[in-house]
């Protein structure tokens, strides 16, 4: 008799790994599973991927067909195995991500554990790739197991586990649910559900490797490290697609490539974010030629001149700020930028907002999308209003921490401060 192992795939748009974590389940020594290929919703290609496979009857395929507008409502992945664990039927439960792969003896290994009456849990080594993506260089190294653990948060990585439906139900009954799909998991839902499991038996550690995990620029772990809960405005980003955005009025809007480039926007600054993250932000007006021609559709954060004369002004919270001499240009750091030229017809109807003075102990009014240092702190201004942000979450954003505005400790006893922006 050899027990029903469920597998448990969850997929998002990696259309280089996932043939090979599916090929990595065919390839097991041990024959008697079932393949759950749980899709969320991945764009086309991905699906063309799959189908080829689902003719071996043991491989079920599901979609998620979850919006994007929606997607960062629970933790993605925890939804997709709840879902999958009530449609399952084997004995054991396993979970694989698609930019990993199990080596060919894993089921067999875990199974013959697993059938030990004392263990419900087991978990074994896991080679690690990075890959940057940029060089191409790689760096591996071997997460190890850590003996018998009664606390598994953290030290155990998602497909490193197989563990019994016996367990499983037994955390469904207290919980309620499997795993804890709440969106604050997204960057731990494993060990979330980890704790669970050990409230009832502990994680047996099988020392070999077991599987394979890679991690490129791509990872959901890379994207969120330091990222802080709300993007503040001007920030420009991108998703897993192409597609460059900046939080605006905190909604995002689409640069068009043209744009981009009219607008004299930087590549070094966009942010590379989680697409849960990105589609968060309601979509607002695209930037394309339409903003040279109504200027209510011209973007925050901009210095800009007008067509008439050398004035120069910053655009922010939709109003135009006039810099009152070359001074206050260079003291906020926005003498090296290229002004993007406005018909002066266009900039009439933007209304005037506060004149950007010289920076003085006296300053009253300090302008968006500039960091600024005072002593050993960071900080960057939203509606006149200082908040702290921590150097990790600064260079996460591709903020220019090693040239920030020097302020002076007095001038931030006249301002407000907001709430940090930390992670
Ligand atoms: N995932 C998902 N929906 C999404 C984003 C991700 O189901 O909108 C899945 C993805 O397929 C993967 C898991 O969540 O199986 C973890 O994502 P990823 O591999 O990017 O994270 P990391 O390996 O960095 O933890
Ligand atoms: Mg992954």
């Amino acid at each position: 008799m050899t027990p029903l192992v469920s597998v448990i795939l969850t997929s998002y748009n990696k259309p280089l790994t996932i043939a090979n974590a599916i090929e990595s389940v065919l390839n097991q020594t041990y024959s008697n599973w079932e393949l759950f290929i749980m899709d969320d919703n991945s764009s086309g290609g991905i699906v063309d991927i799959i189908k080829k496979y689902l003719t071996d009857s043991r491989i079920s395929y599901f979609n998620s067909r979850v919006l994007d507008s929606e997607r960062y409502k629970t933790t993605r992945y925890a939804t997709l195995i709840n879902e999958a664990i009530s449609k399952s039927r084997g004995e054991y439960l396993t979970y694989l991500t698609d930019d990993n792969i199990f080596l060919p003896n894993r089921l067999e290994t875990m199974v013959y554990y697993l059938q030990h009456p004392n263990i419900d849990i087991v978990y074994s080594n896991q080679l690690v790739k990075w890959v940057d993506e940029r060089t191409g260089r790689q760096r591996e190294g071997v997460r190890r197991t850590q003996g018998n653990l009664k606390n598994a948060a953290g030290k155990v990585d998602h497909c490193s586990v197989m563990h019994t439906r016996l367990i499983a139900e037994e955390v469904f009954k207290k919980y309620g649910s499997y795993w804890d799909d709440h969106p604050d998991n997204w960057n731990f839902g494993d060990a979330v559900f980890w704790n669970r499991l050990t409230e009832f038996k502990s994680f047996y550690p099988i020392r070999k490797v077991l599987d394979i995990a890679w991690k490129g620029d791509d990872s959901f772990q890379k994207l969120y490290t330091y990222m802080p809960k709300t993007l503040p405005d001007g920030t420009l980003v991108r998703g897993l697609s192409s597609d460059v955005y900046i939080i605006d009025n905190q909604q995002r809007r689409r640069i068009s490539p043209q744009a981009f480039q009219q607008l004299h926007y930087q590549s070094y600054r966009v942010v590379r974010i989680p697409d849960p993250f990105l589609f968060k932000y309601k979509e607002g007006d695209v930037i394309d030629s339409q903003i040279f021609k109504d200027s209510k559709l011209f973007p925050n954060h901009k210095l800009i001149q007008s067509n008439e004369n050398s004035s120069l002004y910053y655009i922010q919270n939709n109003k135009k700020h006039l810099f009152r001499n070359e001074k206050a240009l260079q003291d906020f750091h926005f003498h090296q930028q290229t002004p993007v030229i406005l018909a002066s017809s266009l900039l009439n109807q933007i209304s005037d907002g506060a004149t950007i003075e010289e920076l003085k102990a006296t300053t009253t009014f300090l302008p968006e999308g500039v960091l600024y240092k005072c002593e050993n702190s960071f900080y960057i201004c939203l509606n006149n209003c200082l908040h702290a942000i921590e150097e990790v979450v600064a260079k996460k954003l591709n903020q220019p921490v090693t040239d920030p505005v020097i302020i002076h400790p007095q001038l931030l006893l006249h301002f407000k401060q907001g709430e940090p922006i930390g992670w």
